[in-house]
């Protein structure tokens, strides 16, 4: 992973937040290939603190509970050892949890434990800690007003429903119904935004990028010239796009 003066910037780091299939890890994923830098997808550790509640057979909605697993547990966060990958595993307690996280159980389960503010301020504390290692995209739903207020870079991607609702169905390969998609990426979003901790809500200096009339190729573009305008002097380094995903 480069560091900050490899990459001709300061403070190396864009922050993206976006409700669900908005297409931030995807666009977060190529940007980071672009720049040769990681994606922090911090996602991936709201589900695995609900993989971890459930494995322990802790009831997700005793919230003190949950909070004091997490306490106790210890989350690492290490980089994907395949090589075209830019992202980072997580270890819960030594444990990869990688392959659980996009488990029904877990996606069903992650609003609510994501909602819980003592879960949100450990998870905070380590992300701003991973964020400083180097040069990041740092992708989730409070990442530019609360992980990383100062971040230079702010982007919030949006979309519609229906549209988020149909890419969602695709990655699924035909598997699911559109419908259903939709009626559940509502629930989520809902939940997401109005929580009382930490709800998604754009930054008052984030760009809002609205995705649903571009193509994959047509964000990613859009997303490198906005990183590139508050970070003139970012070096460019490869151009490969990660097929659609995540
Ligand atoms: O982005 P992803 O779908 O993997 O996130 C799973 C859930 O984790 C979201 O629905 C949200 O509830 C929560 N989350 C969050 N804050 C973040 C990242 C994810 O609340 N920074």
């Amino acid at each position: 992973m480069k560091d900050a003066s490899e990459s001709g910037c300061e403070r190396c780091v864009v922050a993206i937040d976006g409700p669900v299939a908005s297409g931030k890890t995807v666009v977060g994923e190529a940007l980071a290939r672009r720049f040769g830098w990681r994606l922090f997808d911090t996602g991936v550790m709201y589900r695995a603190a609900t993989w971890q509640a459930q494995r322990q057979a802790v009831h997700l909605d005793e919230h003190e509970t949950v909070a004091e697993l997490i306490r106790g547990s210890t989350f690492q966060l290490v980089p994907c050892p395949d090589q075209d990958s830019t992202r980072l595993d997580v270890y819960v307690d030594g444990v990869d949890a990688t392959p659980h996280l996009r488990e029904s159980a877990v996606e069903s389960g992650v609003p609510t434990v994501a909602a819980i503010a003592e879960v949100r301020a450990l998870m905070v504390e380590i992300q701003q800690r991973e964020a400083a290692q180097g040069c990041m995209i740092v992708v989730g739903r409070d990442i530019g007003t609360v992980v990383l207020p100062d971040a230079p870079v702010k982007i919030f991607l949006e979309a519609s429903e229906e549209v988020r609702a149909r890419r969602r169905a695709a990655e699924q390969n035909g598997g699911v119904d559109e419908e259903s998609v939709l009626v559940a990426t509502r629930r989520r979003d809902a939940r997401d935004r109005n929580r009382h901790a930490s709800p998604l809500v754009a930054a008052s200096d984030a760009v809002t990028l609205d995705t649903s009339d571009l193509t994959l190729q047509e964000s990613i573009d859009i997303a490198e010239q906005i990183v590139r305008e508050r970070i003139p002097n970012l070096s460019a380094s490869g151009d490969a796009v990660p097929p659609a995903r995540g």
